[in-house]
């Protein structure tokens, strides 16, 4: 008989980043969109998939999607690289440019698997922190770069959890501070005013290292499919390329990618209601004992004042809404953070909400 070996030793202390997946009417704790994709693109997928021959691989340079891709950003196709979901995207970078004896920077808190990836590919993080409201000192950030000299520095904007996008002035200062990459991860980029992709038409800025990344899993909709792509250098993308397993794009997932991209006007209608209902739920939640945090993104971070964040989300789900409890992630202490769903399920979960801080409001926080 032959033991299954322990495990890496450095793997042993990462618990993961996992939300529960329980059955609930109302699911607001994974930042999906709340909105199918249009069924004629179900269609198209049906007819697509009739023609893929399956006993072949797939387009290993992905050459159509990307070529779609370019032309929708107005880039060439070797400035794109896709995978599956972002997540991929973010570990092929960590793959080509961390490692060992190199590093990276994240600023906390902000979203878990930037850190996670780099820990599994043995990149060692440098950790900043953000002040109290979440934003990110432009002259700290400057001075950390200089110091810890990474191969990558992440920003994350708008930031999961906290829901800000980072400002253009920020997001040039640690570009120019930078000796090595910059990848923005802009996972949430359609739902904000803001995306880092025009700084690299500044001609008074080198932005060879800035690699900017999004993902079809919120605002088109397609989470179920996992696509991401990257848009940055073309040797950013050759690095990827390097590290990425051959033929990695299913053949269905390419032709899912290029048939989203012939609706992206039912896509921005599907986001400008999100945008609006934001607005809705952040008024709501102002009006009720909670802190919050503005948000870019189609999700708000909020804080139940004087009560338990776990007692808060447990009363929610009780209510048949779930939510996602970050009070155990560190520097979140007591903080939730909810998805903008449909109007209804906004309206669900302010009034379960509302019932639950009204209930038991005297128990300990
Ligand atoms: N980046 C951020 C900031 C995210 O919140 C997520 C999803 N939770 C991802 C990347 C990964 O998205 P996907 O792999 O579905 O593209």
């Amino acid at each position: 008989m032959s033991p299954v070996p322990s495990l890496r030793p450095d793997l042993v202390t990462l618990a993961g980043y996992h939300s529960p997946q329980v059955e609930v009417a109302v699911r607001l704790n994974t930042n999906e969109s709340p909105f199918p994709p249009p069924e004629s693109w179900r269609e198209d997928i049906g007819a697509a998939l009739e023609r893929v021959e399956f006993n072949r691989y797939p387009d290993r340079q992905v050459t159509e999607l990307r070529a779609r891709l370019a032309e929708s950003y107005g880039v060439d196709a070797g400035e794109l690289f896709c995978a599956n979901g972002s997540d991929e995207i973010l570990q092929c970078l960590l793959l080509a440019y961390g490692g060992p004896g190199r590093r990276a920077v994240v600023f906390e808190p902000s979203y878990k698997l930037h850190s996670q990836i780099a820990r599994v590919t043995g990149t060692e993080v440098v950790v900043v922190e953000r002040a109290p409201d979440f934003t990110i000192d432009a002259d700290v950030a400057a001075a950390v770069l200089k110091e810890a000299q990474p191969s990558i520095v992440f920003l994350c904007s708008p930031n999961n959890p906290t829901g800000r996008a980072e400002p253009d002035e920020l997001v040039r200062r640690v570009v120019e501070a930078a000796p090595g990459l910059v990848i923005v991860d802009e996972a949430y980029g359609q739902f904000s005013p803001r995306s880092a992709l025009h700084l690299r038409d500044d001609p008074g800025l080198d932005t060879t290292g800035l690699v900017v990344v999004r993902t079809f899993s919120k605002t088109w909709a397609m989470a179920a499919a996992r696509l991401g792509y990257l848009i940055a250098d073309p040797e950013v993308v050759a690095g990827c390329e390097a590290v990425v397993l051959p033929y990695h794009l299913s053949a269905p997932t390419q032709l899912e990618g290029i048939l989203a991209l012939k609706y992206r006007a039912e896509m921005e209608a599907r986001v400008a209601v999100v945008a609006e209902e934001r607005g809705r739920v952040a008024a709501a939640l102002a009006a009720l004992p909670v802190d919050t945090w503005p948000s870019d993104a189609n999700f708000i971070l909020f804080r139940p004042q004087g009560r338990g964040a776990k007692e808060v989300w447990q009363s929610l789900l009780d209510r048949g809404v779930l939510i996602r409890d970050c009070s155990g992630w560190d520097r979140l202490d007591g903080c939730l953070r909810v998805t903008i769903g449909t109007p209804k399920e906004n309206d669900l979960f302010l009034r379960a909400l509302e019932e639950s801080l009204a209930t038991g409001a005297d128990r300990p926080g």
